[in-house]
């Protein structure tokens, strides 16, 4: 009998969380749950918890430890409760796990990522703004600590998949030309660009093909988003932007590809079920069933493909402008983003105030070599703030 790895999910309430605790229930045999974490969904937490019975939960605060705690005992559960960023960091780098699951949204799970690979964990990567705000400090760490790398994001999974091992060594050692990044175009492809400025936030969340987290929702309708999984590409297979070609293909059947100097072109396809990548993270270099139907060609019948409308998208201009500016341009756009999202998602700016909120941004900070965690943040909390004066500003 093989022993069971033992897993950590660090935003185990989210859409992603709760679907790696899906694939985990399937196999028993497998995979056993260290820790899970969670933040306002604390009922979720709890039921999670009697469900895969963890040694350690994370909540925000010492206030909602302790409470969060009382609810354990009461329902018969020995599980300890931690606290914070500290608590986060402690349960992605604990001696007794094999494997963490990063899966918080946005730039608060940059610190617990990074506990993680520096701990050299096998590190299941959905939270790009991670990468995206530290992307070189953040592979220096995996490449000194020996961490394994593993993307759950489905395009950059399906990369992944399509590439043979020794990737690493740069994409011209493997013969690959270029990588094809697939975008669904998200819920406002066809809306007529007159209608933008008055989407509301629940139509901006209702993705045609993928159940996802509000943030994400969001930035896949601007496809900021997919600039972001540009960004993380590069990171993740050390590609230049130039090398990274957005594909719109509204299906979501292909995961994106890859094109080859011999002109050969190799695709991942499946449903659009975040499962698969999970699994495949999970049990890599193995497979595992995800629980995932098989995918039905006939009756998916044809795939499209489109250039991405950049008038449209003004994020995704914006991102590929950054990527390719370096430095702290990419944490810049991630944090003006993060702001705008949220606004917006407050009813405070309206749909198309998102790409020039990041724009504004991204013009006033200047671009900065980030060679330290500390930077990171700096960065990240000046551009914070620079979103917030373009909010306040009465002019705009
Ligand atoms: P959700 O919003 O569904 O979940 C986010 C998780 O992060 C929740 O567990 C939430 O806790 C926790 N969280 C939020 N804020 C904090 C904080 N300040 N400190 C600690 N924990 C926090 O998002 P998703 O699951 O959709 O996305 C998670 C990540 O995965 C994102 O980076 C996203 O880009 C990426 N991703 C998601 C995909 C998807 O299909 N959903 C696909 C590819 C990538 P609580 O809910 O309890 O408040
Ligand atoms: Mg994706």
């Amino acid at each position: 009998m093989t022993t069971r790895q033992r897993i950590t999910v660090l935003g185990a309430t989210g859409s992603i969380g709760q679907s790696t605790l899906d694939v985990i229930l399937r196999h028993p045999d497998r995979y056993e749950v260290h820790a899970l974490t969670g933040h306002s969904r604390l009922d979720d937490l709890l039921l999670l918890c009697q469900q895969h019975r963890p040694k350690l939960a994370v909540v925000a605060t010492a206030t909602d430890a302790a409470a969060f705690s009382e609810r354990l005992r009461k329902a018969g559960l020995a599980t300890d409760v931690l606290h914070g960023e500290a608590g986060l960091c402690e349960v992605a780098a604990a001696s007794e796990v094999d494997a963490v699951m990063a899966a918080i949204v946005g730039a608060a799970g940059l610190r617990p990522t990074l506990a993680a690979v520096r701990a050299g964990k096998k590190v299941l990567l959905a939270n790009k703004e991670a990468l995206v705000m530290s992307g070189a400090l953040f592979m220096q760490a995996v490449r000194d600590s020996n961490a394994v790398l593993l993307p759950i994001d489905s395009e950059h999974n399906a990369i992944f998949q399509c590439l043979p091992g020794g990737y690493a060594q740069g994409l011209a050692a493997v013969g690959v030309r270029r990588i094809l990044l697939t975008a669904s175009g998200g819920p406002f492809r066809e809306t007529p660009l007159a209608e933008l400025a008055d989407v509301s936030p629940e139509r901006a969340c209702a993705h045609p093909n993928w159940s996802m987290g509000r943030k994400i929702s969001v930035d896949s309708a601007t496809m900021a988003n997919k600039g972001l999984e540009l960004i993380e590409a590069c990171w993740l297979f050390d590609a230049r932007p130039s090398q990274v070609e957005v594909v719109v293909h509204p299906q979501s059947v292909i995961h994106s590809l890859v094109d080859y100097i011999d002109g050969s072109v190799l695709a991942q396809l499946g449903n659009p079920d975040m499962r698969t990548p999970i699994a495949n993270a999970l049990s890599w270099p193995q497979r595992i069933d995800s629980g995932v139907p098989p995918l039905d060609l006939f009756s998916i019948a044809r795939l499209d493909f489109h250039k991405p409308d950049e008038q449209r998208f003004p994020c995704l201009r914006l991102a590929r402008q950054a990527a390719e500016a370096g430095s702290s341009a990419p944490a810049t756009l991630n944090a003006a983003n993060e702001v705008a999202v949220a606004a917006f998602l407050d009813r405070r700016i309206r749909y198309t105030e998102i790409a020039s909120m990041i724009e504004a941004v991204l013009a006033k900070e200047p671009c900065v070599v980030l060679d330290s965690l500390d930077a990171v943040f700096d960065a990240d909390a000046r551009a914070r703030r620079a979103a917030e004066q373009w909010l306040t500003q009465a002019s705009r």
